[in-house]
């Protein structure tokens, strides 16, 4: 049996859906990429895909183009959201997984973490 797209409990699934606002920094028809609500840097934005995946220990070969774009996107975006270039400047990209891996929201998400330090965390 395959996961449904759409987790009617996943705080991600109903941003996605424009259930719940978010403050955008991208979409297209399988990526949404949004500002976190409780940033750690003076950029922090997270990277979702708009299907429910729980999290980056479900992926497979069947999600290598989602994930490629996905990654593909970081770079631009962090950039358009105002990282500096690198190598002075750049970004962190954190994908925490499980309960060790300190994953909170159980909807696939790719932070995109940047801007000049010091930060408000990490
Ligand atoms: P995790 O610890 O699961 O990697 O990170 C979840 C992130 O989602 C946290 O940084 C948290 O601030 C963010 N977050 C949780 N709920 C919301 C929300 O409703 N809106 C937005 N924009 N970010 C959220
Ligand atoms: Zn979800």
């Amino acid at each position: 049996m395959t996961a449904p797209a759409h987790d009617p409990d996943c705080v991600f699934c109903k941003i996605a859906a424009g259930q719940i606002p978010s403050k955008k920094v991208y979409e297209d028809e399988e990526i949404l990429a949004f500002h976190d609500i409780a940033p750690w840097a003076p950029v922090h934005f997270l990277l979702i895909p708009k299907a429910h995946i729980p999290s980056f220990a479900q992926i497979g070969p069947e999600h290598a183009a989602l994930m490629g774009r996905i990654m593909t996107l970081a770079p631009r975006l962090a950039l358009e959201q105002g990282c500096r270039p690198y190598p002075e400047g750049g970004f962190r990209v954190v994908v925490n997984t499980g309960a060790d891996g300190g994953q909170e929201v159980h909807h696939l998400h790719v932070h995109v973490m940047g801007g000049p330090r010091p930060w408000a965390r990490g």
